[in-house]
């Protein structure tokens, strides 16, 4: 029986260039942490260390917003925080916060605050199932503010994850995984690899 062929990923070809020379984006033959198996493996950190790269995308992202009024950019530590910081740059007047996990569930702290009736923009770096999206969608949601949009970086769903307000991703493309026993790689014979498990990576527990 001929194996199945690692689908192609949906970006174009300049981003996907950009993020495959920044090593954001890895082909190979990977173990996520769900024990899945896949052909590719997005490390958001490695487009969000370099600033020139992450203000290019954020600015990419804003170009779609039509001059929207920001007040607040919203993200969940640790991986969404610079680059809520890169969106919040592309509006001047924007304050940048962040939502850090208590207790297993995201909370402001630091003095955080979301006045009522703010116009606010969530940034998160990966979405695959969404959570932490969600997450802070709330908290901005139950302080009575206006949530204008959410600025991801990778969208891993494809545009299958949906939420109340629009969603504007730098690259967005499902990736295929695998449970190791329908693997086409592992039936090829390719070794895996293991990302994330040299550091302490945000995208463990993501992918
Ligand atoms: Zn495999």
């Amino acid at each position: 029986m001929p194996s199945q062929q690692p689908l192609e990923l949906d970006i174009d070809e300049d981003k996907r260039e950009l993020l495959a020379n920044c090593g954001a984006l890895c082909s190979g033959h990977f173990t996520l942490t769900s024990g899945r198996h896949s052909s590719y493996y997005f490390q958001a950190m490695r487009l969000l260390e370099k600033p020139v790269l992450a203000l290019g995308a954020a600015e990419s992202i804003c170009e779609q917003l039509n001059d929207e009024q920001i007040d607040y950019v919203l993200s969940p530590a640790v991986g969404g925080i610079t680059w809520g910081f890169a969106i919040a740059q592309q509006f001047p007047k924007s304050t940048s916060i962040f939502a850090e996990r208590i207790d297993g569930k995201l909370t402001l702290r630091r003095g955080f605050q979301i006045p009522s009736g703010a116009r606010v923009m969530l940034a998160e770096d990966v979405v695959t199932t969404g959570g932490s999206l969600l997450e802070v969608y709330h908290i901005a949601a139950n302080a009575g503010a206006k949530i204008i949009g959410a600025a991801v970086v990778f969208d891993r769903s494809g545009g299958e994850f949906r939420m109340d307000c629009p969603i504007h991703a730098f690259a967005s493309s499902r990736i295929p995984s695998w449970e190791p026993n329908e693997c086409p790689l592992c039936r090829a014979g390719v070794d895996t690899e293991t990302p994330g498990s040299r550091h302490l990576g945000s995208a463990k527990g993501k992918q």
